[in-house]
């Protein structure tokens, strides 16, 4: 982190005439300067800056802010990157510590909301179990669809009650911070008021992999087409989306034990394949995975096999982002669940044992599920079945070498007999790729 010390200088030494001069052509009119707006296009000036005040307001658009939020909204910067940006400016050494005020407090902000997010997660079980609306209304719902006493409670669910504010009373009466129950999302300020955000709904708890909620989604029970489906922690602290997968917690040590992961996309999916006792799986809120999904998943094993549910288009953009599963050194399998179902209908229609079977038989290796695929769209032309082979080397090359050199060999023996073409050739096509 950046030390408060360089912070203090960089502040001293910042001009906002001569940063934002840096972007923006400016005329001194009175105290002030004027100049074209950066943020929005108009052809009279309207955007002003104010070295008096250090700031800059324009008229047109209403952005506005000092040094700092400029160059950050200008160069798409985080804060800690405009700081650096302005240091280099003004050649301000920029002297590093370790733990900042702010870094404390961002640690203690996080440790605030875990504790909230358990508060919670107990209150949502209390209102399900306890009280007349949540086994009327939410209890009712989830027994609907399928779920156990013994599953609901395994995955901690619960229930909000439609009342504007019960869990925001309840969580002020313990004398919670009402800027971190927003942050949290638990809590939303509506005209001046707080109030509750989940209200209505029945809630998924989100556990990091040691059990710790970091987050809820939050379902609707009646379809709305004005209403969202679900409503999702935002960003914060903890509840960092690209790292979290859903499930994790509840399904790790099945994961060790059958040394595979399955990946479905929704809560739902998890919720259901478990309490059919196909424990070894988690969701990724998505259709795609991001890097550190990956990792995550392999921390526990080298195996993923992802189920699909959608549609040819897709998976075709799913398959897209998996080349980063390869650089990773994971083995990923694919399995397309039949039409018009989902993990979650199909095993409550098939049953577990049939399910299991259904993936083991079906399931695809990635490399070669993405070469019948894009096969299968060239066709017989020629240019677009070249663009194949190339694409695949490149698929290929991305395979980690050092852990898995006879994988690689295999894969370029294995596409070059399905494309018909010279093993060498596509030997040489894939040794190029791993040297650019
Ligand atoms: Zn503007």
């Amino acid at each position: 982190m950046i030390s408060q010390n360089t912070i203090q200088q960089i502040l001293s030494r910042i001009d906002i005439v001569d940063v934002v001069g840096e972007f923006v052509k400016l005329k001194k009119r009175g105290a002030s300067y004027l100049g074209l707006c950066p943020f929005h296009n108009e052809k009279t000036p309207s955007f002003t800056v104010s070295p008096a005040k250090e700031i800059y307001k324009c008229f047109g658009c209403g952005k506005s802010g000092n040094s700092i939020s400029f160059v950050m909204e200008h160069e798409k910067y985080t804060y800690v990157d405009a700081l650096k940006w302005l240091a280099k400016k003004y050649n301000i050494e920029i002297e590093e510590t370790f733990a900042t005020d702010e870094q404390r407090q961002q640690q203690q902000s996080a440790e605030s909301l875990f504790i909230i997010n358990a508060f919670a997660q107990q209150y949502f079980s209390r209102i399900l179990f306890d009280t007349d609306e949540g086994q009327d209304i939410g209890l009712s719902y989830l027994k609907e669809r399928g779920f156990r006493e013994d599953t609901i409670r395994k995955f901690q669910l619960g229930y909000s009650p439609e009342q504007r504010d019960a869990f925001t009373r309840e969580a002020m009466g313990k004398q919670f911070n009402p800027d971190l129950l927003v942050k949290s999302g638990l809590v939303a300020l509506r005209n001046e008021q707080y109030v509750d955000n989940y209200r209505g709904r029945v809630i998924f708890p989100v556990h990091n992999h040691s059990g710790k909620v970091l987050g809820f989604g939050a379902r609707i029970l009646r379809s709305s087409d004005k209403a969202p489906k679900y409503i999702n922690t935002p960003e914060n602290e903890i509840y960092i989306k690209s790292k979290i997968l859903y499930g994790s917690y509840q399904a790790r040590q099945s994961i060790d034990k059958a040394d595979e992961c399955l990946l479905v996309e929704g809560y739902t999916d998890v919720v259901s394949l478990h309490q059919a006792g196909i424990e070894n799986v988690v969701a990724s809120g998505g259709t795609s995975l991001t890097p550190d999904q990956l990792r995550l998943v392999k921390k526990y094993t080298k195996n993923l096999t992802i189920i699909y549910d959608g549609d040819a288009a897709g998976v075709k953009a799913a398959l897209r982002g998996l080349d980063l599963a390869l650089e990773e050194g994971l083995q990923v399998k694919l399995v397309l669940i039949p039409d018009k179902e989902d993990p979650d209908s199909y095993v409550n229609k098939v049953g577990a044992s049939a399910f299991n079977q259904f993936i083991q038989r079906n399931k695809k290796d990635f490399i070669l599920f993405q070469l019948e695929v894009a096969l299968k769209d060239a066709g017989s032309d020629s240019a677009k079945k070249a663009e194949v082979v190339t694409r695949m080397a490149e698929t290929i090359a991305r395979i980690n070498k050092a852990e898995d050199f006879t994988k690689q060999q295999d894969y370029i023996k294995q596409c070059s007999e399905i494309l018909k073409i010279d093993e060498a050739g596509m030997h040489a096509l894939v040794n190029k790729f791993i040297r650019d």
